[in-house]
This record gives C-alpha cells, sequence and structure tokens, in this order.
C-alpha cells in the first residue's frame, strides 16, 4: 500500500492555481491539470487515476473497473484493485484515507462539514465490511491535512450536531470537524491505534491549497493505492 497528500508545488498551473492543481472544476487550463494529474500519477506510482465529482454528499462507489477515470456524484470510494489510484480532491475538506491490511481494501472519503455529519467515514468502512467483508478491527484510517480548528471560523446556524466540538474565541466560533471525525469512528469501532491524522491546518500551511485562505484557488490530492 502506498498513500500521498500531495502537496500544491512542482506542477505547472499558472496563478490563481498555481502550482500542482490537480481539479478540472475550478477555472483552471485543462491542459495544465491533465498534466498535473500526469506527475501526480507518477508520485504515488500508479498506471490509473480515479476521480470522484464530489457534492458533499454520502455516496460511496464500488470501483471494479482498473479504467475508470472519474466517478460522478460520489464522495467515498472503495476497491481491491491494484495500479489504481483513488484520489480525493481538497482545499480544506478532510482527505480521509482507509486501508484494510488484511482483505487488502483501499477507500478514499471526502469529509468537509457536511460529510463529517453524515458520517461518511463509517459509511466508507460499513461498505467495505458488506463489500469485501473487512472487519473494523483491521481498517487504518489516516486523516490528511485540512481546514482546522484554529481557522473554521463558522457562523452561529451551523454548528448543530458539532456541540461538543466547537470553541469561542474573541466572540468567534470555531468548529473542530477532525476531532468529531475521529470521534465517530472510535465510537463505531476502529482502534485508536489505527486512527492517523495529519497535524496540519491547511489555511495556516502555504504548502496546500485552502479555500477559506485564497478563496478561487487549486485543489490538492490525498491518494491511496494497494
Ligand atoms: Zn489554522
Amino acid at each position: 500500500m502506498k498513500y500521498l497528500f500531495r502537496d500544491r508545488f512542482g506542477g505547472v498551473s499558472q496563478k490563481p492555481f498555481d502550482s500542482l492543481n490537480l481539479a478540472l472544476h475550478v477555472g483552471d487550463n485543462a491542459l495544465h491539470v491533465e498534466e498535473n494529474r500526469e506527475i501526480f500519477a507518477k508520485d504515488i506510482g500508479a498506471k490509473n487515476l480515479v476521480f470522484m465529482d464530489q457534492v458533499h454528499g454520502d455516496h460511496i462507489e464500488v470501483i471494479r473497473d482498473v479504467n475508470i477515470k472519474k466517478v460522478l456524484k460520489t464522495d467515498a470510494m472503495i476497491s481491491n484493485l491494484k495500479d489504481i489510484a483513488l484520489c480525493v480532491m481538497v482545499a480544506d475538506c478532510i482527505p480521509v484515507l482507509f486501508f484494510d491490511e488484511v482483505k487488502n481494501v483501499i477507500g478514499v472519503a471526502h469529509a468537509g462539514r457536511s460529510g463529517v455529519k453524515k458520517k461518511i467515514t463509517v459509511k466508507t468502512i460499513q461498505k467495505m465490511i458488506s463489500e469485501f467483508s473487512s472487519k473494523t478491527q483491521d481498517i487504518k484510517v489516516i486523516l490528511g491535512p485540512s481546514i482546522q480548528k484554529c481557522c473554521y471560523e463558522v457562523k452561529k446556524d451551523v454548528v448543530i450536531g458539532f456541540e461538543n466540538y466547537i470553541h469561542v474565541k474573541n466572540e468567534k466560533i470555531y468548529l473542530d470537524i477532525v476531532s468529531k471525525c475521529i470521534d465517530d469512528l472510535k465510537n463505531f469501532g476502529v482502534k485508536s491505534e489505527n486512527i492517523e491524522a495529519v497535524p496540519v491546518c491547511t489555511r495556516c500551511d502555504k504548502k496546500y491549497f485552502s479555500y477559506r485562505r485564497d478563496g478561487s484557488t487549486g485543489r490538492f490530492c490525498g491518494a491511496i493505492k494497494l
């Protein structure tokens, strides 16, 4: 298994997408994006990259075709195929990767506030169990760089469901969706030692694209392959 959270440098996109933007939907030159995706495929060592047309929903697709490039209206994917890398595009949302080393199954999920609220990570594991007979205790989960509690300021009306995961500073409300995501996984039965969260805030660390920091910008990827 190999995985990667790719920083935004080393690509060919021009401002404001510079430079390794992997998203076609943000207004960047499509030829630049394709070239960046080739660079990314080499970085992770995959013959084919599978992307999702992410919609903040909770549909989980099972990938059974090594040549598929894109899945529509999907926020998570699982597979047991070799040579492909499952990719999740983000710029502040949490890129979540899954690995069952016993059954050799991989997965990715796009977890923003809405995905965390819908428990997309738990649903992805349930799908690994139903499709590939994975066992919860064998599954490792890695949460990549995302906007953290230091920077995720929100309006009062979106805290419903996150009451235990907010803090107030200078009368501003901040959410900690990473902790909520981790607690949901633990409550489902994922072992603490099998959950890893990269302690990097995308809005603070300019190595990564951040929608909150930059507005019109590119997307980086978390990817995993067998
Ligand atoms: Zn921050």
